[in-house]
């Protein structure tokens, strides 16, 4: 249910040196020293591309540091499986052989596959794997972009209707050459899914975990919401709005994450599947609600699909809500949220 007033909304326009979730929490961190008693424990490592971090609340700190362990563990164990950047990961085969004949998959892989086309469907093909038929060409640190002949040749490639998959052999198969996929869009929810259900198996009961712009919140901050800042998107260390949240995962994509800049245009990494280049009219589009990978995949589609269709699409979702920021600097809040502050920001 929709149950948020704008009340709780709260536009700030002061300058707090935080971004999304655990860099608060790691600065409560400061001054706590290790004892022997319950305390927050955190850590925060680069990985996949971006930084990953636990912050926990444990009775017992011995126990707690070797849970922060197991989430970046299972972290990396779940890059190994999805990164495209690694030539050995189940992804990477699937990339290479899945024209040819159909590829099995492990269960995990597929069925975080099958959600993939779950979302596309939902977002009439906003989100798309298969964009990386065309973002494959992009590498933002080398700062290259695909020719508009490659782009031409390549287009075609994207549609998750070449996908097709099959339940009971559990493969993926590619209808044609030159398809792409690429969970870059989906797999960091998965990461911060599987890091709380881990924590709430051991009795945590009090956490966060966090993976680029995507975090999910384990209970609360004993006794107060959790509050995660959705940073300025052109103001970098500053914190636009923040949101009190427990229980819940909240994500956000944005042009600001990786890209480069050439004669005045940024290219950045959420490619519009119609047209293989990066999408406009957004700045940063945020998704929260119960669960971490559809939060990541839909913050992209919103992203892609601009703040009228977007937040048209996440009233359609009870128990999704988005606060999108446009190229204007504008704060659009989905219906469930009210309309706090509409003014335009500066
Ligand atoms: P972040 O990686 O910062 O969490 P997002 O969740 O928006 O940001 O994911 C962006 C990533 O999603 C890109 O780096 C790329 O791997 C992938 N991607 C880009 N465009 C699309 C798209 N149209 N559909 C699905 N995935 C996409
Ligand atoms: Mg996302």
């Amino acid at each position: 249910m929709k149950s948020r007033s704008g009340s709780y909304i709260r536009v700030c326009g002061s300058k707090h040196n935080l971004s999304l979730g655990l860099k608060l929490a790691t600065l409560l961190l400061l001054g706590q020293p290790l004892t022997a008693v319950a305390e927050w424990l955190g850590d925060a490592r680069p990985m996949m591309g971006t930084e990953v971090s636990v912050y926990l609340w444990s009775e017992d700190p011995q126990a707690g540091g070797d849970l922060l362990e197991e989430v970046f563990q299972e972290a990396a164990r779940i890059d190994r499986l999805m990164s495209t950047y690694k030539d050995d990961s189940e992804i990477s085969e699937i990339n290479r052989s899945a024209a040819g004949s159909p590829i099995v998959t492990s269960d995990e892989l597929y069925s975080l596959i099958k959600r993939s086309i779950w979302i596309s469907e939902l977002t009439d093909g906003a989100f798309d794997i298969t964009y990386e038929s065309v973002g494959q060409f992009y590498d933002f640190r080398k700062r290259l972009r695909p020719d508009a002949a490659t782009v031409e040749e390549e287009l075609g490639n994207i549609d998750f209707h070449h996908l097709v998959l099959d339940d009971e052999a559990r493969t993926v198969r590619f209808l044609q050459d030159g398809v792409r996929i690429n969970l870059g869009g989906i797999a960091k929810g998965y990461v911060v899914e599987r890091g709380i259900a881990l924590l709430r198996a051991a009795g945590v009961e009090n956490a966060v975990v966090t993976a680029g712009g995507d975090s999910r919140l384990l209970g609360d901050r004993r006794g107060r919401p959790w509050m995660i800042g959705i940073r300025d998107p052109r103001v970098d260390g500053q914190v636009a709005i923040s949101v009190p949240l427990q229980d819940e995962a909240i994500s956000t994509s944005g042009d600001y994450e990786r890209y480069f800049e050439e004669d005045g245009v940024r290219y950045h990494h959420i490619i519009h599947p119609s047209t293989g280049a990066p999408a406009s009219g957004v700045h940063s589009a945020t998704v929260f609600g119960p669960d971490g990978v559809v939060t990541d995949a839909l913050s992209t589609s919103v992203f892609v699909m601009g703040v009228d269709s977007g937040l048209r699409l996440i009233a359609t979702l009870p128990e999704y809500e988005s606060i999108v920021i446009d190229a204007d600097g504008r704060v659009f809040y989905s219906d469930g949220l009210g309309q706090p502050d509409d003014t335009p920001r500066d």
